[in-house]
C-alpha cells in the first residue's frame, strides 16, 4: 500500500512539473515592413501617426524539429501581389523591400522540419512556396478558406503549387482559457489554440521557454496590442477587408484581454506589432 501511495504521489508530483522544452529557443525573422497610418490598423487610431506594421516568421528550434510560424512575405511575393492584388488596395497594403524568409535561414544552414500557419492571408503564407519539400500544418477549415477565398486577403497564386498540407483538429484539452488545444509535442512548451474569426481557421501558439516565460503568438486577431489592452477592433476599413467574422473576432479579442490581465507576465506577440517585436529583437537574434 505504501509503494502505492509512493508511486501516486510521483505521479502527481510529475503532473506538477512546470512544462517545458530544454533548449527551446525563438527568433522573430522578419522580411519587411508596411508604413501605414496608425488610424488604419486600429479603432480610435491617430490620423497623422505613422505606424510600422512588421512582416516576420517566427522560427522555433525545438529538439524534436525546428519549425516556423507562419512564412512572411517570400521570393515570389511581388509577382502574387501585383498580379492578384486589386489597384485600390495596393496602396494601403504595399511594403518596403524584402528579405525573404529562406534567402536568410539558407545562409546559416536552417533547415525547416514544418511550417503551421496562423492562417492562410497572403502576408503569412506568402513563404509557402520557397519550402514546397515542407509539410504545412493548418486546421482543415483554414485549407478549405484557402481554396475558396479571394484577394485582396487571400492570394490564390499562392496554393497553386504542390503543398504539403497536414490538417489537423483540436482536442477537448481546455488551455489558458480555451476550450481546445492542441500540444505539439506532449511536452506543453508549444500549444496551439484556435483563434478562429479573423479567418475559420486562424490559430495562436504559446510557446514556454525553460526558465518558464511565456509567449503568445496571435496572429491577426489583432494587428496591434492595442487591440487586446483595450480591446479594440481594427479600423472599419480595415476589419471589412479582413475580419471574416467580426463578432468572433471581437470574442477573441476580449478573451485574450481577459488573459493578459489574468497573466500579466505573459508576452503577448500580435504577426504586425512593431513596438513588441523590435523589443525582443530580429533573427540572428534568438529569444532563449
Ligand atoms: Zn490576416
Amino acid at each position: 500500500m505504501r509503494y502505492l501511495s509512493l508511486l501516486l504521489l510521483a505521479l502527481l508530483g510529475f503532473g506538477c512539473l512546470p512544462v517545458q522544452a530544454d533548449g527551446l529557443r525563438f527568433a522573430l525573422v522578419k522580411t519587411s515592413e508596411t508604413q501605414t497610418r496608425d488610424a488604419f490598423t486600429i479603432v480610435g487610431g491617430s490620423w497623422t501617426e505613422t505606424a510600422i506594421a512588421n512582416h516576420v516568421a517566427i522560427l522555433i528550434e525545438h529538439h524534436a524539429a525546428t519549425l516556423l510560424f507562419d512564412t512572411s512575405l517570400g521570393r515570389q511575393v511581388d509577382q502574387q501581389f501585383e498580379s492578384e492584388m486589386p489597384w485600390y488596395d495596393k496602396p494601403l497594403l504595399r511594403y518596403g523591400k524584402v528579405v525573404p524568409v529562406r534567402d536568410q535561414l539558407d545562409r546559416d544552414g536552417i533547415r525547416i522540419d514544418r511550417i503551421l500557419l496562423s492562417h492562410v492571408h497572403w502576408d503569412h503564407a506568402s513563404g509557402l512556396a520557397d519550402y514546397p519539400e515542407v509539410p504545412a500544418w493548418a486546421p482543415y477549415e483554414e485549407i478549405e478558406f484557402s481554396q475558396i477565398s479571394t484577394p485582396p486577403a487571400v492570394l490564390p497564386s499562392q496554393f497553386k503549387h504542390p503543398i504539403k498540407w497536414v490538417p489537423y483538429s483540436f482536442g477537448e484539452q481546455p488551455f489558458e482559457g480555451f476550450a481546445q488545444s492542441h500540444d505539439l509535442f506532449g511536452d506543453g512548451s508549444l500549444v496551439l489554440v484556435p483563434l478562429d474569426g479573423h479567418t475559420p481557421g486562424s490559430v495562436g501558439l504559446f510557446l514556454t521557454l525553460e526558465d518558464g516565460r511565456r509567449f503568445f503568438f496571435t496572429g491577426d486577431a489583432s494587428w496591434r496590442l492595442e487591440g487586446f489592452t483595450g480591446p479594440r477592433e481594427k479600423f472599419w476599413i480595415s476589419r471589412r477587408m479582413v475580419d471574416n467574422d467580426r463578432e468572433r473576432t471581437r470574442q477573441q479579442l476580449e478573451k485574450v484581454h481577459a488573459l493578459m490581465q489574468a497573466e500579466p507576465q505573459l508576452t503577448v506577440v500580435p504577426a504586425h506589432d512593431e513596438r513588441v517585436q523590435r523589443e525582443l529583437g530580429y533573427y540572428p537574434h534568438w529569444v532563449q
